[in-house]
């Protein structure tokens, strides 16, 4: 790999404008750098864009990441998995860890990330999941 990238143009702790880092124009300003990732540049996540502009816009997002029944329905089984059994009502914080389990297992499809990068959800994925939950 080479190094020769874009030098930093100062020394100061460069905080990325949006403008700089989403090309979908669906992602929020995030608390810090390391998480300011677009779907549009995130590797895990470009893969199933297919021609759209955000990944917040394809229909299983909705469908999967997004409705209340199929997240339930996911936590029983993680519950199941883990021996425990499905008692526990949803809260929303639960809800929304179930929604980016979820919407990783979609971009992946089953497939292992590789344990030295970090899945970083995309600021758009995590403002959507936040908004409905
Ligand atoms: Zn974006
Ligand atoms: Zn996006």
């Amino acid at each position: 790999m080479t190094t020769n990238s874009v030098a930093k143009p100062t020394s100061q702790q460069a905080f990325p404008t949006l403008e700089e880092w989403c090309d979908c124009g669906n992602c929020l300003h995030m608390p810090s750098p390391e998480e300011c990732v677009c779907c549009r540049h995130a590797e895990f996540v470009y893969p199933n864009l297919e021609d759209h502009q955000c990944i917040t816009q394809i229909e299983s997002f909705d469908n999967l990441i997004l409705n209340p029944d199929v997240l339930a329905l996911s936590f029983i089984q993680m519950m199941m998995f883990k021996r425990q059994c499905g008692r526990d009502q949803l809260n929303s914080r639960q809800s929304r860890l179930v929604a980016y389990i979820q919407f990783v297992c979609l971009m992946l499809k089953g497939e292992r990330h590789g344990k030295s990068n970090r899945v970083v959800i995309p600021s758009c994925v995590v403002r959507k999941i936040r908004d409905v939950s």
